[in-house]
């Protein structure tokens, strides 16, 4: 089977075999034997993170497809800090094959919050933690409460509970060093329409407050919030469509990068940045010198504006290297698209040139956010 029929960039060559399984017992089961093997493995979801090699992959890949969302307890209790505490809790296990946004779909149709602003991201909701997947000022280390994971090294079924698992910005332990399988999430919203139309968390993202005509810290409807989530994606190709070529990507192809302060004194005046908040410190360091090398502790990070640099470095949406079927998307510079038939060498090589400008011009090394299997950057 192509793997590039299994991703969202179409990109990829062969697997040596597709294993497909359906129920728990069965995920367990297959990915156990896959292990026992000794051979390569991968464990894939809905190919929308992941940049293969057009070699394929020489071994066993493992498709979780497994569905359920089952709700845990109704409780009165807080046991997670909020802003918004004293809203009921429900708790919910999802099965790590179910498609996200049909968990965000099922719980706003309940009228549960926390989840709301992650509508239209694609994908399996075991492969949400990976990267904890976050949109719109949201993200799902604030709705996860513990997964439950397969572990590769001692082969057991454990619960860990989500403090556990290194979520930051757009990471987590086991996108850097834990192997296992995520086979399923433990998830605790909001019952947040008492007496009323169900409402959302505090939005806490400018451009959808302003689409909403609302301020940071309001609450809207969450049907409504929904709505306004998947035309803003809609509108960036960043909702999956067949129709839509900008669509055809790994969503994000770079994260935004943290650099220290003082590093980022040093960039243009009109460079947006952030303050990053604690946990992000340790993620990503992306400052012109060895990856991987935390920056000094003591100093503050911020975040920086990605797409911001790649136009400043004179990438314009739409680019593609010449005869490349690979190019920016055209309505959302981090997104890398396959025009048509690209392979995953094109990607690449459009990745790299893209930080290489980036690069020459500001000293920043851009991270990739997809999974790199078989590729390097
Ligand atoms: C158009 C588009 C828009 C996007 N927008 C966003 C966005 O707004 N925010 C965001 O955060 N991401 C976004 N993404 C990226 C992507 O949708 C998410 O990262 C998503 O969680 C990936 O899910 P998947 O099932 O497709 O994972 P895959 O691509 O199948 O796998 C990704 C990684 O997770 C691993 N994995 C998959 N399932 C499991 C499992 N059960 N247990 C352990 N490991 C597993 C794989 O081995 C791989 O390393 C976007 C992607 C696209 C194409």
């Amino acid at each position: 089977m192509k793997l590039s029929d299994l991703t969202t960039l179409h990109v990829g060559g062969d697997a040596a075999d597709v294993l497909e399984p359906t129920t728990r017992d069965e995920l367990l089961a297959v990915v156990r034997d896959t292990w026992a093997t000794g051979d390569d493995w991968l464990l894939l979801g809905g190919g929308s993170n992941v940049v293969v090699s057009d070699d394929g992959f020489d071994g066993a890949v493992v498709r979780v497809l497994t569905r359920g969302i089952e709700r845990v307890t109704a409780d009165t209790a807080a046991t997670r800090p909020s802003a918004y505490l004293g809203d009921r809790r429900v708790r919910l296990t999802v099965q790590a094959g179910e498609p996200w946004d049909g968990v965000v779909d099922y719980a706003i149709q309940n009228g549960w919050a926390g989840i709301e602003a992650l509508s239209g991201i694609p994908g399996s909701s075991g492969a949400a933690p990976i990267q904890n997947i976050g949109a719109y000022g949201q993200e799902l280390g604030s709705s996860l409460v513990a997964i439950e994971f397969l572990d590769y090294l001692s082969g057991e079924t454990l619960r860990i509970p989500a403090p556990e698992l290194g979520l930051g910005y757009r990471t987590s332990l086991l996108k850097h060093g834990r192997q296992g399988l995520v086979v399923s999430l433990e998830l605790e919203l909001l019952e947040g329409g008492v007496g009323g139309p169900a409402l959302s968390a505090p939005i806490a993202y400018e451009q959808l407050a302003t689409t909403l005509g609302v301020r940071i810290g309001d609450r809207v409807p969450l049907d409504e919030l929904r709505s306004t989530v998947l035309a803003l994606r809609a509108s960036k190709g960043m909702l999956l469509d067949p129709s839509d070529r900008d669509s055809y990507s790994a969503g994000s192809f770079f994260t935004n990068p943290i650099v220290s302060e003082n590093f980022a004194r040093r960039l243009p005046a009109a460079a947006p940045r952030w303050p990053t908040s604690p946990e992000e410190r340790d993620v990503s360091v992306p400052l012109g010198e060895t990856p991987g090398l935390p920056a000094a502790s003591c100093e503050y990070q911020v975040k920086l504006s990605a797409a911001w640099l790649i136009e400043k470095a004179g990438i314009s949406r739409g680019f593609a290297l010449p005869g490349s079927r690979a190019a920016v998307s055209s309505r959302h510079t981090l997104a890398l698209i396959n025009t048509g038939e690209a392979t995953a060498d094109e990607i690449v090589q459009l990745a790299r040139f893209v930080q290489t400008l980036v690069f020459a011009e500001f000293g920043v090394r851009l991270q990739p956010e997809p999974v790199l299997v078989g590729v390097s950057l």
